[in-house]
């Protein structure tokens, strides 16, 4: 077992900055009431939590989710984030602008990535999610005030997923009934995991045994256990399907996790973009109440097991595991310096174990089948399987569970090749935060090792996938955007670097420039924010554009080392470092060119 870690001085301080209940659930509760936050309701709050009212508005402008105007009868949010840009997001946005306002009644908002990089371009029509060439039917039917309540997609079935242990419902949960029966120890749980070799699924590639081992022991009390199920990097959409289907699993790795911890609340705390899914989750949780697995006394052990929802208010930053904490106390989504790391000090300053849907998702299943068969599962020496999201230029976008080692041209083919039998021009093999790789790279394994050799990494397990005649600076630049868009401004690197790059790669492409055009202004200032950003958003955000850079010059997409522990992720649930991007400071902005 781990050694207890001291804290560093000074941070028990951090944590009493603001006292009491978090103020998000509070407003979300106004917002749902009335539609919007006014500032009577505002006042009032602040004279009920005893709070001052630039607080509050302090937290308001960083969330997008959160509006101070009334919002019209149909509200439009419309995505140009990579994949959706891929599937000609800006002539279909264009499109809707022309046949349906802005008028009266109808608001047409560019936001951030919607996770419904399958559905390309994405659209939601009063928060229900939609695909842009049908939005034209919804928007229609929300004008007449008969939009249909949003529903999770039917997917193919439970029994798809090779990594599902169980069959019927009523067989579910085998692990966690084994530990609190006893027959089964906590600590095997860990072991398991650890000889498994499973590492964190959001990212930052943290081995999860070693996490747990950790957060377990802390002397500290109490001590939580976080789901970040708040994915929003573009083309990342794994876990929200992974929400949809398996919850059983991702909830009893998180139960398990709070008993190997010794936890007794844990949280889910899922984007809000993904209110279908969230309401399978909440099924789910009172499905485990009646059987008695959550509750004062689980299976008449005397011990306390509660599983709440946090819906977050919005911003890619906030899967950053110390942002999300941030935000979970009422605070702004903004990155903490690292360390102390969560496992130490976490919510309330209290130890906590943070995983993502997807690692959580995978211990039930090496608790029960056992580390040996997890292993087996990988190709060659790699071990275990992994979900991978698929979008851009594909014929078949959508989640893949993949023995890991499998190869990018394995997934390609998988998702039915690149749309239209066209050649391959490049792919995102995780996520937005990775660099490209080029079309002689179909042949490395999509694994941790592998693709940090290569140059990029697994990050969020998503793969954006290119033909051949993208303009791959122009499609960088997209990225750009996105995380300028979403730096939280807490550090200048980041939030003057990311737009001040953006604003000269814009020009650049205006006047027809290309990758041989980038000039070294532009590697300066990736150098700069590489070294000087706080988190992995600053540190990777014109990571993708060096890469096409060093493509177009035939040197590959390697040199600059991203990979498996590197700054940046698409999800905060790593361990020591991770990054995935902000919220706040730049509310509202759509951003311009690619
Ligand atoms: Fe915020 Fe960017 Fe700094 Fe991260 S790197 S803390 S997103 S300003």
């Amino acid at each position: 077992m781990a050694k207890a870690q001291a804290r560093p001085p000074g941070v028990e301080a951090r944590a009493g900055k603001f006292p009491g209940p978090s103020l998000i659930p509070a407003l979300h509760a106004i917002q749902e009431r009335v539609g919007w936050l006014p500032r009577e309701e505002l006042v009032a709050l602040s004279r009920d939590v005893r709070r001052p009212l630039y607080e509050i508005e302090g937290l308001i402008s960083f969330y997008p989710h959160f509006r101070t105007g009334p919002p019209k009868p149909v509200a439009v949010h419309a995505c140009r984030d990579l994949a959706c840009w891929l599937q000609g997001a800006d002539k279909r946005i264009a499109a809707l602008r022309q046949r349906h306002g802005p008028d009266a009644e109808t608001e047409i908002v560019e936001v951030s990535c919607l996770g419904r990089c399958d559905a390309a371009p994405a659209v939601s029509v009063n928060e229900c999610p939609v695909t842009a060439g049908d939005a034209d039917t919804l928007i229609a039917a929300a004008r007449d005030g008969e939009l249909p309540p949003a529903a999770v997609r039917s997917y193919a079935g439970g029994d798809r997923w090779p990594n599902d242990p169980y069959g019927p419902a009523a067989q579910r949960y085998g692990v966690l009934r084994a530990v609190l029966a006893g027959d089964l120890d906590s600590g095997q749980v860990i072991t398991a995991l650890q000889d498994a070799g499973l590492r964190g699924m959001g990212g930052a590639g943290f081995p999860t045994g070693r996490k747990w081992d950790l957060v377990a022991a802390q002397d500290a009390e109490p001590k939580y256990v976080i789901c970040n199920a708040d994915e929003s990097e573009p083309g990342t959409f794994k876990d929200r399907q992974i929400l949809a289907e398996q919850p059983h699993l991702v909830l009893e790795g998180m139960l398990l996790g709070m008993l190997a911890v010794g936890a007794a609340e844990g949280w889910v705390f899922i984007r809000h973009e993904y209110g279908p899914e969230e309401a399978v989750v909440r099924r789910e949780i009172e499905a485990l109440r009646a059987a008695g697995l959550v509750g004062a006394d689980v299976a008449g052990t005397g011990r306390r097991l509660s599983v709440e929802v946090f819906t977050s208010p919005g911003g890619y930053i906030l899967g950053e595991e110390s942002a999300l904490i941030e935000c979970m106390e009422g605070h702004r989504g903004e990155p903490r310096n690292k360390p102390p790391f969560p496992g130490v000090y976490g919510l309330h300053g209290q130890p906590t174990l943070m995983n993502s849907v997807e690692t959580f998702a995978h211990v039930p299943v090496i608790a029960s089948r056992g580390p040996e068969w997890w292993k087996q599962q990988g190709i060659g020496d790699h071990s275990g399987l992994k979900f991978f999201a698929v979008s851009g230029h594909v014929e078949r976008p959508g989640v893949y569970c993949v023995p890991m080692g499998s190869t990018v041209r394995d997934l390609l083919e998988l998702a039915g090749g690149v749309a239209g039998g066209r050649p391959l021009g490049a792919v995102q093999p995780g996520g937005a935060s990775s660099n490209f790789l080029g079309p002689d790279r179909l042949d490395v394994p999509l694994d941790f090792g592998p693709l940090k050799d290569a140059g990029t990494m697994l990050g969020s397990g998503a793969m954006v996938v290119m033909a051949e005649g993208t303009d791959l600076l122009a499609a960088a630049t997209n990225v750009l955007r996105f995380f300028r868009d979403e730096s939280c401004g807490k550090c200048v690197p980041c939030r003057v670097g990311s737009t001040k790059a953006h604003r000269m790669l814009t020009g650049l492409l205006a006047g027809g420039g290309g990758p041989a055009d980038v000039d070294g202004q532009i590697s300066e200032l990736e150098q700069v924010m590489r070294r000087t950003s706080i988190c992995g958003l600053g540190q990777v955000a014109l990571g993708p554009v060096m890469s096409v850079v060093r493509l177009a010059r035939g040197a590959g997409g390697a040199q600059n080392g991203q990979g498996a522990g590197g700054a940046q992720n698409g999800q905060g649930a790593g361990g020591a470092q991770n990054g995935q991007g902000a919220g706040g400071a730049q509310k509202g902005q759509s951003g311009d060119g690619a």
